[in-house]
This record gives C-alpha cells, sequence and structure tokens, in this order.
C-alpha cells in the first residue's frame, strides 16, 4: 500500500502520480486510484493493478494542479472499484487517501450517518472526506477544517487531502510513514521516497503527529496546534 502527491507540476501531475504509483507496488496492494484538483476534483480508481487504473485513465480527463494518489491494501471492506480510494465526500469536493486503520472509524461514521451523510464504501477510510465536509459547513477554512477531520481519528493513519478549488495538499501521519519530496517549484509526498525520487533527492520526513501543507508556493510542516515546526531536509544519497 503506499500515497504519492503531486503539486507544482502543472499538466503533468497525473504522470507524476501514476509514475509514483507504479514506483510503490513493491509494497503490495489490490487497487488503486488518483485524485486531481482544480475548479472541482476529479477522481478515477480501480480495483486490480495499476495497468488497469491506466486503462480506465485512457478514457477520462482528469485536471488540477494538485494531484494525490494511492495503492490499497485492503483492510476494510473487499478490493472493489468502490472500496478503491480516494474517497469522497457527499458533495464531491473533499478526496482523501489513507494508509493505515481508523480504530473509531465505526462509531464516526454512526455519528456522521446520524448527521445525513451517505458513505459509498465499506472502508474506514470514507469517514475522513464526511468529517471534513462537516468542518467546512461550519465555515472553517479548508485547514482548519482538515485538522479538525484529523484530530478525530484513532489509530495508524498516513492521509492525504486535496479540496476543489484549492491546489494545495494537506497531510498528516500517525504511525504511518509519510515523507515530502522538495524540489525547486514542485513538491512530493509520498509513504516511501522511490516514489518520486526520480525527480528529486531532498526530503524531509514527517514525524507522527506532524501535518504538512504543500502548494506550487511552497511547503510548511505544523504541530496539533498548528505551530511550525523546524524541519530539517536530508540528501537521500542513493540514485533512482
Ligand atoms: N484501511 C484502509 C482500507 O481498507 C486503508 C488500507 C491501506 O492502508 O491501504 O481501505
Amino acid at each position: 500500500c503506499g500515497i504519492i502527491g503531486c503539486v507544482g507540476r502543472d499538466d503533468e501531475t497525473l504522470d507524476v502520480l501514476v509514475h509514483g504509483l507504479s514506483k510503490l507496488e513493491y509494497r503490495g496492494y489490490d487497487s488503486a486510484g488518483v485524485a486531481l484538483s482544480g475548479e472541482r476534483v476529479d477522481v478515477c480508481k480501480k480495483s486490480g493493478k495499476i495497468e488497469d487504473l491506466r486503462e480506465a485513465l485512457e478514457s477520462r480527463t482528469l485536471g488540477g494542479a494538485a494531484g494525490v494518489g494511492h495503492t490499497r491494501w485492503s483492510t476494510h471492506g473487499p478490493p472493489t472499484d468502490e472500496n478503491a480510494h480516494p474517497h469522497l465526500d457527499c458533495n464531491g469536493d473533499v478526496a482523501v487517501v489513507h494508509n493505515g486503520i481508523i480504530e473509531n472509524y465505526q462509531e464516526l461514521r454512526d455519528e456522521l450517518v446520524t448527521a445525513g451523510h451517505t458513505f459509498k464504501s465499506d472502508t474506514d477510510t470514507e469517514v475522513v472526506p464526511h468529517l471534513v465536509e462537516d468542518a467546512l459547513a461550519d465555515g472553517l477554512d479548508n485547514e482548519a477544517a482538515v485538522r479538525r477531520a484529523i484530530a478525530r481519528l484513532e489509530g495508524s493513519y498516513a492521509v492525504a487531502v486535496v479540496v476543489s478549488g484549492d491546489d494545495t495538499i494537506y497531510a498528516a501521519r500517525n504511525d504511518s510513514p509519510l515523507v515530502l519530496g522538495l524540489d525547486d517549484d514542485a513538491y512530493y509526498l509520498a509513504s516511501d521516497v522511490p516514489a518520486f525520487r526520480d525527480f528529486t533527492d531532498r526530503v524531509i520526513y514527517l514525524a507522527d503527529g506532524e501535518f504538512a501543507t504543500l502548494s506550487a508556493e511552497g511547503w510548511r510542516v505544523s504541530d496539533v496546534d498548528g505551530d511550525e515546526v523546524d524541519k530539517d531536509v536530508d540528501t537521500v544519497d542513493w540514485d533512482p
């Protein structure tokens, strides 16, 4: 299973994501998908191999400068197209990819269903876009909404989120790996360096509880309170 994200590559975003997913294949997976955020959020996802996703993408036009991709190793729900990530909120404005297990998902799901949310998958992950949607409906801005959603999660997660009309990737981790890749005007995130090593060798390893925002303008890492964290930028010493 794995996550890849990319901003700042303009119309190359989709190719970068699919390339990154193929580099993460060694981690094992049963489904794959991508979401691109432009004016709206476009999603394409399939059970099966990256090749199946590539085929599905041939008949689609996905626009948007910020994108996230995912290879799934099912824990909650069988490997179907519906259960593949990214997962969306009811309006289709928030797309989420997640590695790990959200331990309190049933309780959150019950709460969200009672509040009127409709779920399309069997996954633990799908609570996240709905939690973000709820926070947006309460008037929070995108970053604050994602933060409020993450704060509700118990368990293990590497999560990346895109929201329509916003070319920013919001990401957080707890007990699941997540690393940022920095180029001059493009930024990446992934479960592991090989996903973006063809593009950059400068990396930042996120720690548990940290929150990252990536946009074409730059990157920022903060703690749960939103305070900036001073991160070391490492250089990987192996070639792609
Ligand atoms: N628990 C999530 C699911 O079953 C994520 C699995 C993963 O780490 O790929 O969809």
